[in-house]
């Protein structure tokens, strides 16, 4: 069995012709198209086989999976990908991440890695600098938006019911009082997942009427926190709607709660990045009167998946979460960290080492930067979609947001339209648009967040928008039957 021999010339030859492969992967990346090429049932058919008996050459393995894996892989990182938020991957946090691997550090506690430890000690207080707020908040390291919302809002729970003589860590969640919550109909579905996973079920939630931009509706919210008062309430806000970029204004929020047993969580998976430019600050008022956060590096920092970040004002509501430590863990000392302490996993990946890389490769100004320009960029693309014939820009392009419309004759059918137009750009190739279901109606979307991309991505992307919207307009003319007067 050739993989349990010590064979290090052997390794060093793996790893190093997976460098080369790695390497010409991303230098291809701009002209690779974001779409795979391959079919399910061709992926399966090029990978799928009976598990071996006996064991492979770590080398066939490897060069059998980068063959056969090729038409299946999304080019996240293309400069023209403006799906979901994806971004790119900055050079020493790729290499740091596999730096992490090869150490195979468990950043579970200090003990299990005093360097993945301190080096997150470290990135947390950069952070911390970095988006404006408490310095002493604590920060727990986590694979993305999705488990950095649950624990905040697990810490919500035990918090506002410990408030209302309801100790949950003893007690549980059985016979508690039942606390309130709200958040905007436009919500993240990770945020109705995380509300799910800490217990509750969509009966607590008050899902409030949303403005055009998302955002919850404050009339709404002031009568539904009087109505719920004396109750412990928890409110979901978001700075950053996944749709148009917009915010909910946390202090006029902080303001209609005061004096209530409440806690307000902020959801800025990538909106929360707005807090590093003095530009773009005032986007979030009030930020700091939140008491937790939640962010993804594997987003606007420009990291590769995974990389959620959670922070909490109140590092004892946070450090209560977990019960006690592993037997074999040894003694907890206050002054080292253990990673886990604030993430729901236990034995963890040592996520540090990557956000300890790019924060220092980008530099504060690096960061500000870099959110500054997706900004430029997202109204570069507005712009000059908007100039386009029949082309309406949906939403405040406050951020790196953009929804487009296209007005249409009666005879075309608006959905049938607009997901035509996003199948054939991605198949184009050229760039990559999806669709969202945005208040009721299929509508183009776009989000940019990656380093790589500059204007002339954005020049490319609306000269294929151009020429693809109409050529399916001329084909799907008659699509829809004409409305009679
Ligand atoms: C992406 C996103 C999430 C979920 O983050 P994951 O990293 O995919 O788990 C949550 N909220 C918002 C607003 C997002 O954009």
């Amino acid at each position: 069995m050739s993989g349990m021999s010590a064979d290090s010339p052997r390794l060093r030859n793996l790893l190093q012709s997976v460098a080369v492969s790695a390497a010409a992967y991303a230098d291809t990346l701009a002209a690779r198209p974001c779409a795979p090429s391959a079919s399910s049932e061709d992926l399966t058919r090029a990978l799928g086989r009976e598990l071996p008996e006996k064991g492979e050459a770590a080398e066939k393995v490897l060069s059998d999976l980068l063959r056969d894996a090729e038409g299946g892989l999304v080019a996240t990182g293309n400069p023209r990908h403006f799906g979901f938020v994806f971004s790119g991957t900055l050079d020493s946090s790729l290499a740091a991440d596999w730096l992490s691997s090869a150490w195979d550090q468990n950043g579970q506690v200090y003990a299990t890695s005093p360097a993945a430890a301190v080096v997150e000690t470290i990135v947390a207080g950069w952070l911390l600098e970095l988006l404006g707020l408490p310095a002493d908040s604590s920060v727990g390291f986590v694979t993305g938006g999705q488990m950095a919302n649950f624990t905040a809002l697990a810490c919500a729970r035990d918090a506002v019911l410990e408030r209302a003589g309801w100790p949950a860590s003893e007690k549980g969640l059985f016979g508690a009082p039942v606390p309130a919550l709200f958040a905007s109909e436009c919500v993240h579905g990770t945020v109705l997942s995380a509300l799910k996973m800490a217990g509750f079920g969509t009966a607590q939630l008050r899902s409030l009427p949303a403005d055009c931009e998302g955002r919850l509706r404050l009339p709404e919210l002031k009568a539904a926190v009087k109505e719920c008062s004396g109750r412990p309430m928890i409110l979901s806000l978001q700075a950053g709607n996944v749709n148009t970029g917009a915010f909910e204004p946390v202090s006029e929020i902080a303001e209609i709660v005061r004096g209530e047993n409440a806690w307000l969580h902020v959801d800025g998976a990538f909106g929360l990045w707005a807090a590093v430019s003095p530009e773009l600050r005032g986007l979030v008022p009030g930020l700091t009167l939140a008491d937790s956060w939640s962010t993804d590096a594997h987003k606007w920092l420009n990291v590769p998946c995974d990389s959620g970040i959670v922070i909490v004002k109140d590092p004892v509501v946070h450090r209560r979460l977990k019960a006690s430590r592993c037997s074999y863990a040894g003694e907890e000392d206050p002054r080292k960290r253990d990673g886990s302490a604030w993430t729901p996993e236990n034995s963890r990946r040592a996520r540090g080492f990557v956000l300890y890389a790019a924060l220092r490769e980008l530099g504060k100004s690096g960061v500000r930067a870099l959110v500054e320009r997706c900004c430029a960029l997202a109204r570069r693309f507005a712009e000059g979609a908007s100039a386009l014939p029949r082309v309406r820009v949906e939403n405040e392009v406050c951020l790196n947001q953009v929804l487009l419309s296209w007005e249409l004759p009666s005879d075309v059918d608006p959905t049938l339209f607009h997901r035509t137009l996003a199948a054939r750009l991605q198949t184009d190739g050229r760039c990559w648009l999806g669709t969202t279901i945005w208040r009721g109606r299929t509508l183009l979307r776009f989000s940019v967040c990656n380093f790589r991309t500059g204007e002339k991505d954005i020049d490319l992307t609306l000269a294929a928008l151009a020429e693809v919207s109409e050529r399916t307009l001329a084909d799907l003319t008659g699509s829809a039957p004409v409305r009679s007067l």
